[in-house]
C-alpha cells in the first residue's frame, strides 16, 4: 500500500525533518537549494500559477535543460493540480509543435535561448510563456513565484494526472503517456525498496528531467530519501566528471552511452571519482562486458534497471543489497507481475526461455493521451502491458532484455538482436562505438549491417572476421560503414531508425562489403 498523497507532498517530506539539508545543487552555478527553500518555492509557484489562471487539469510544458527551477516549476504546477509535460529542449519547432497541440498546454516554461524555437512551435496557440531569466515578451519565472495560501483538495492522487511525458519516439512518433500521482508515488516507493537511497546521497541529475530516468529515478527517488540532487544541464564528459569530483557525488543513474564514456574515455583518469558508491544504467541495452569494464575502471558497482515511460519509470531494478548480476536488468520491482510469451502464439514460456515481456502492476499508465487505439494495442483487457521487448528470466528471477521486437534483424526467418552484435563489435579494440541495422537481402530477407566508429585504423575484413569468430553463421556481418558518431537519443537509445533511413537514402558512407 502506498500513501494517498499528491506527488509533491510525498517528495518534500524531508522539509519537515531536515529543513536545512541541501535538496538541489545547481552544478552550473554552484547554488544550493535547501529542502525548506524548495518547499517554499514549490508552494509559491503553485500560488503564482493559480493567480495566472492555472486550474486543475491544465498542462504546463517545460522546455528547458535540468536546473533546480525545473523541479520547482514541476512540483509547483502539480501542487496546483496541474499536469506537467516535459519536452526535449533540443527539439526543433516542428517537433515541439505536435506535442503542444497534443497536450493542449496552457503554460510553458523555457530558457531565453530556446524562446525563438518555442515561439515558432507555439504559434497560434494561447500559451502563457515564462522564462528562467529575462527575455522580451515573456514573464520571468521569478516573478511568478508568489506568497499566499494554497487551497486544499486541488488534487485527487488516485485519479488525477501528475505527469504527461512523451515516449522517446524510438520506434515511431512519441506518444503522450498519462500518469497519475498515485502511479508515480507507487513507482518511487517500489524503486526505493530495492535501491535503498540514503539521506547523505548526492545523486547526479544528468539524465534529462523530461525523461523518466532523470525525473523519477534520479530526482524522485533522491528527494523522497532526503538526499541531494546535483543538476547538470547537459552531458559533456569533462563537465560531468568535474561535477562528480567537486560535489562528491555518490550515485549516478545514467544511460548506456555515458557508461561507455566512463569505461573508455581518457578524461576519466584525470578526475577523482572516489565519492561514487553506485552507478546505474537503464533505458537501453548495456552488455555485461561493458558493464564490468566500467565497474572495474570506476571502482564501484554498475547496476542496471529496465523500464518504460508507460510504467512511470522502472519495471525491474538491480537490488543494491546483493552483488550485481552482469548483463541482467535486475529483478521485478515489488508489486509488478510479469509473463514471457511466445512471440508467434502468445503462449506462456518458462524460465530461461526468450519471448515478449508482458507486465502488470499498480505503476502502469492510464493510457496514451487521445489515442485509445494505441492504448488498447498496448494494454490488454486483463491489464497486461505488452512491452514490445524480447526478454527472459533466469532461475534466480533475474531479468535479461535482449532488444526490441521491432528492431530485430530477420535473417532467413531467424531473429538477430542488434544489441548483441553491437556488444561484440564494441569488444574489438579498434571499435569505439557501433550500431547494427537491417539491410534488405534478396536471399535472406534481411541481414545485419554494422555502422562503426573506429578508434584506430581497422579494415572491414578484420571486423567481419572478428564478429564471425564469435557468433552463429546467420548473425555474421557482411557490411561495415564507418562514421564519426553513432546517433543516440537523450534517453541513450541508438537511433537505428535514423541510420536505416540514412542508409536507404545513400547518406551513410557507402559501406564496404566483405
Ligand atoms: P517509443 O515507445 O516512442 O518508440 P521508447 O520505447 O524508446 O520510445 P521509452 O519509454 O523511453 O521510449 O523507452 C522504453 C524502452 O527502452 C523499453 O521498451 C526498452 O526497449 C528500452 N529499455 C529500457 N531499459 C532497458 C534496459 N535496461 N535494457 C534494454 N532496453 C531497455
Ligand atoms: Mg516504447
Amino acid at each position: 500500500r502506498v500513501p494517498d498523497v499528491p506527488l509533491p507532498d510525498h517528495l518534500l517530506r524531508a522539509a519537515d525533518e531536515r529543513p536545512d539539508a541541501p535538496a538541489v545543487i545547481d552544478a552550473a552555478t554552484g547554488r544550493t537549494v535547501t529542502y525548506a527553500q524548495l518547499r517554499r518555492d514549490v508552494r509559491r509557484c503553485a500560488v503564482g500559477l493559480r493567480r495566472r489562471g492555472m486550474r486543475p487539469g491544465d498542462v504546463l510544458a517545460i522546455v528547458a535543460p535540468n536546473s533546480p527551477e525545473w523541479l520547482v516549476a514541476c512540483l509547483g504546477a502539480m501542487s496546483a493540480g496541474g499536469i506537467v509535460s516535459g519536452i526535449n529542449p533540443l527539439y526543433t519547432a516542428e517537433e515541439i509543435a505536435p506535442q503542444l497541440r497534443d497536450n493542449g498546454a496552457r503554460f510553458l516554461l523555457t530558457i531565453p535561448p530556446f524562446l525563438p524555437v518555442v515561439r515558432a512551435a507555439a504559434a497560434g496557440a494561447d500559451i502563457d510563456v515564462m522564462v528562467l531569466g529575462e527575455a522580451e515578451g515573456a514573464t520571468p519565472f521569478a516573478e511568478v513565484l508568489t506568497d499566499g495560501e494554497l487551497p486544499g483538495g486541488l488534487v485527487d492522487p488516485a485519479t488525477d494526472l501528475a505527469l504527461l511525458p512523451y515516449s522517446s519516439g524510438t520506434t515511431g512518433l512519441p506518444k503522450g503517456v498519462m500518469l497519475t500521482h498515485r502511479a508515480m508515488v507507487t513507482n518511487i516507493e517500489q524503486m526505493r525498496a530495492v535501491m535503498a537511497p540514503r539521506p547523505d546521497d548526492r545523486a547526479m541529475a544528468v539524465a534529462p528531467f523530461f525523461h523518466a530516468v532523470g525525473l523519477v529515478v534520479v530526482a524522485g527517488v533522491t528527494l523522497r530519501a532526503g538526499g541531494t540532487i546535483v543538476t547538470l544541464p547537459r552531458f559533456e564528459v569533462d563537465a560531468y566528471l568535474a561535477a562528480i569530483e567537486e560535489h562528491r557525488v555518490t550515485v549516478s543513474v545514467v544511460v548506456p552511452p555515458i557508461i561507455l564514456a566512463m569505461a573508455r574515455h581518457p578524461a576519466v583518469a584525470r578526475h577523482d571519482l572516489s565519492s561514487l558508491r553506485l552507478l546505474g544504467s537503464g533505458a537501453a541495452p548495456l552488455a555485461a562486458e561493458l558493464q564490468q569494464e566500467c565497474a572495474a575502471r570506476v571502482g564501484c558497482p554498475v547496476g542496471q534497471g529496465y523500464g518504460m515511460t508507460e510504467a512511470v519509470a522502472a519495471i525491474a531494478l538491480f537490488d543494491a543489497s546483493v552483488p550485481v548480476v552482469p548483463g541482467a536488468v535486475g529483478e521485478l520491482l515489488p508489486g509488478v507481475e510479469a509473463r514471457i510469451v511466445d512471440v508467434m502464439t502468445g503462449a506462456d514460456l518458462g524460465t530461461g526461455e526468450t519471448g515478449e515481456l508482458l507486465v502488470r502492476g499498480p505503476n502502469l499508465m492510464r493510457g496514451y493521451l487521445g489515442n485509445p487505439e494505441a492504448t488498447a494495442a498496448t494494454i490488454d483487457a486483463e491489464g497486461w502491458l505488452h512491452t514490445g521487448d524480447l526478454a527472459r528470466f533466469d532461475a534466480g528471477g533475474n531479468l535479461f532484455v535482449d532488444d526490441r521486437l521491432k528492431e530485430l534483424v530477420k535473417v532467413k526467418g531467424l531473429q538477430v538482436a542488434p544489441a548483441e552484435l553491437e556488444a561484440v563489435l564494441r569488444a574489438h579494440p579498434a571499435v569505439a562505438d557501433a550500431a547494427v541495422i537491417p539491410v534488405p537481402d534478396e536471399r535472406a530477407g534481411e541481414r545485419p549491417k554494422a555502422v562503426v566508429v573506429a578508434a584506430g585504423p581497422v579494415a572491414t575484413a578484420e571486423i567481419v572476421a572478428f564478429v564471425a569468430d564469435r557468433v552463429a553463421p546467420h548473425k555474421r556481418i557482411t557490411e561495415v560503414a564507418f562514421v564519426d558518431a553513432i546517433p543516440v537519443s537523450p534517453s541513450g537509445k541508438i537511433l537505428r531508425r535514423l541510420l536505416v533511413a540514412q542508409d536507404r537514402a545513400g547518406a551513410l558512407p557507402a559501406g564496404e562489403r566483405a
